[in-house]
């Protein structure tokens, strides 16, 4: 039960890793970093695992996607669908670090941010920033920036309602119900302006908020718009 153990007991040492419990650690050991984040092929669309041997079958509909590319770290299970959890619910901000660290090592990160003019976070309405206290998605953006410097961009994408809840969706009910759900202010039109933007979030299950994002970034005059997420909820069948 050893690997349990640490994180059910919560933050026992600073220099713990909270996954296995080895000690002294980093939040997350090598040897659970290894087993697992490990780096796997993905769509560079959509982020879904591929095999190389057949094309990802949402090259069909990438065309008509605002979102040009998408590098994802790991997928949304044990133990990052806990780990998440603290970070976004229970007020760790200290997993931004290693979660960005980890975003980093997705295979094309580098190339993305590297092309990027702006990295720009997948904005909260202001209800959930109340609720929450804080800004994961913000927060992400920041620790990728500090470790990649690129410039940042807050309050040029806000985000004005999530409509119904998202979860009860499928993907393009999720679309249609997030059409008009982000907006770019005025003031913001000139930074975005054949601008290159990574957008950057903590998890994504069917990529349709990515989507509504890049649409609004892009109506606003943005030349391409990418994504780079910590995690992404993998569909049933790749599980
Ligand atoms: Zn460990
Ligand atoms: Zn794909």
């Amino acid at each position: 039960m050893g690997r349990f153990s640490a994180l059910s007991k919560g933050l026992a040492w600073p220099s713990q890793c909270r996954v296995c419990g080895l000690w002294p650690a980093q939040p997350l050991c090598t040897a659970c970093r290894r087993r697992f984040a490990p780096v796997r092929p993905r769509c560079p669309h959509c982020a879904a695992p591929v095999d190389g041997a057949s094309p990802c079958p949402c090259l069909a509909q990438a065309v008509e996607s605002a979102l040009a590319a998408c590098a994802v770290a790991v997928d949304y299970v044990y133990p990052w669908d806990r780990l998440i959890a603290r970070f976004k619910f229970q007020g760790e901000p200290g997993w931004a670090k290693p979660f960005a660290r980890l975003m980093l090592d997705a295979p094309g990160a580098t190339a993305l941010l590297d092309g990027a003019d702006w990295i720009a976070p997948v904005p909260l309405t202001p209800a959930r920033l109340a609720e929450r206290g804080h800004h994961p998605p913000w927060e992400l953006a920041r620790a990728l920036a500090r470790l990649h410097p690129r410039p940042t961009l807050a309050g040029t994408l806000v985000r004005l309602s999530d409509g119904l809840a998202q979860h009860r969706l499928a993907r393009q009910e999720r679309l249609r119900n997030l059409q008009g759900a982000f907006a770019v202010p005025i003031d913001g039109l000139q930074r975005l302006r054949g601008a290159r933007v990574l957008l950057v979030d903590d998890v994504t299950t069917t990529g349709a908020t990515l989507a509504a994002a890049a649409q609004a970034l892009r109506a606003a005059g943005a030349a391409r718009v990418d994504a780079l997420v910590f995690a992404r909820t993998p569909a049933p069948h790749e599980r």
